[in-house]
């Protein structure tokens, strides 16, 4: 059985090039509102009425550039094969700096932040690809659980696979909504999810990152309890360092 896909996949095309065209061509337009909002919270003196709207204006337009950001960076993974720059990367020199980042958006929420890696246990990848894609997900993690609630984030292998892992004790997902969270723009909660900046494309990024390195991304949840996210690698794209084999083996 044979069928012909080229106009799907033309129209595929179109549709993809067209959300990235239009999310370039609101670039500019958008950094100049920003700008001029920016100049006028300098200007507005004490009139608070005009001092909300300013603020108003600024977060507003902040939140469309980070939507177009998420959309221009979706679309470039969307359409590119395999990553380029591949090279191994070091995940667990990476991994603090990521728990540090998570640690300020946290602020007084106060959670508690824990990281697990298996040292020198490398990736080939793209490095700044995984570096958003793990930071989406530390950064949800932060986001979808309540105050002073337990993160840990992980990095591990055995035999079959390399697993980068984020467990929190948050609000957790109900079993029917878990199929459709990569998929652009869902939401359990758009409410909760717009309230504090998200763009809804979080996941479905950290999805293509996932698919460009042969990987995939495995959740788990328990509404009221938490939830854990699991990227799974390929041992073919896992290596230990060398330094990390010699001292494993008494620098031999
Ligand atoms: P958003 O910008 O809305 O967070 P994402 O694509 O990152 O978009 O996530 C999609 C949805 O998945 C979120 O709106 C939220 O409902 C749910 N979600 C993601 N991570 C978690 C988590 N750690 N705990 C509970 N719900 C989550």
């Amino acid at each position: 059985l044979a069928r012909d896909t080229t106009t799907l996949k033309r129209l595929e095309t179109m549709r993809s090039d067209f959300v990235a065209n239009v999310s370039h061509e609101l670039r500019t337009p958008l950094s100049v509102v920003y700008g001029v909002a920016e100049t006028l919270t300098d200007e507005v003196g004490d009139n608070p009425e005009i001092g909300r709207s300013v603020r108003l204006l600024q977060e507003q337009a902040e939140r469309m550039k980070h939507l177009v950001d998420d959309l221009l960076l979706l679309a470039r993974l969307e359409s590119g094969g395999a990553p380029r720059n591949g090279r191994w990367v070091d995940v667990p020199a990476l991994l603090p700096g990521l728990v540090e980042e998570a640690r300020v958006l946290s602020g007084a929420r106060n959670h508690q932040l824990e990281l697990e890696a298996t040292p020198g246990l490398l990736l080939f990848g793209n490095e700044t690809e995984l570096r958003s894609a793990f930071a989406n997900l530390l950064f949800n993690a932060v986001h979808y659980t309540p105050d002073g609630g337990q993160i840990t984030l992980r990095w591990s292998s055995d035999n079959q696979a390399g697993y980068l892992e984020v467990e929190d004790t948050g609000i957790g997902i109900e079993p029917q909504h878990i199929d459709r969270l990569t998929e652009r723009f869902y939401r359990v909660d758009n409410g909760r999810s717009k309230s504090r900046g998200g763009t809804g494309l979080g996941l479905a990024i950290v999805k293509h990152v996932l698919m460009r390195h042969d990987a995939h991304l495995r959740i788990r949840s328990n509404p009221g309890q938490g939830s854990r996210f699991t990227c799974v690698f390929p041992a073919k794209l896992l290596r230990q360092s060398l330094a990390e084999r010699e001292r494993a083996g008494g620098g031999s």
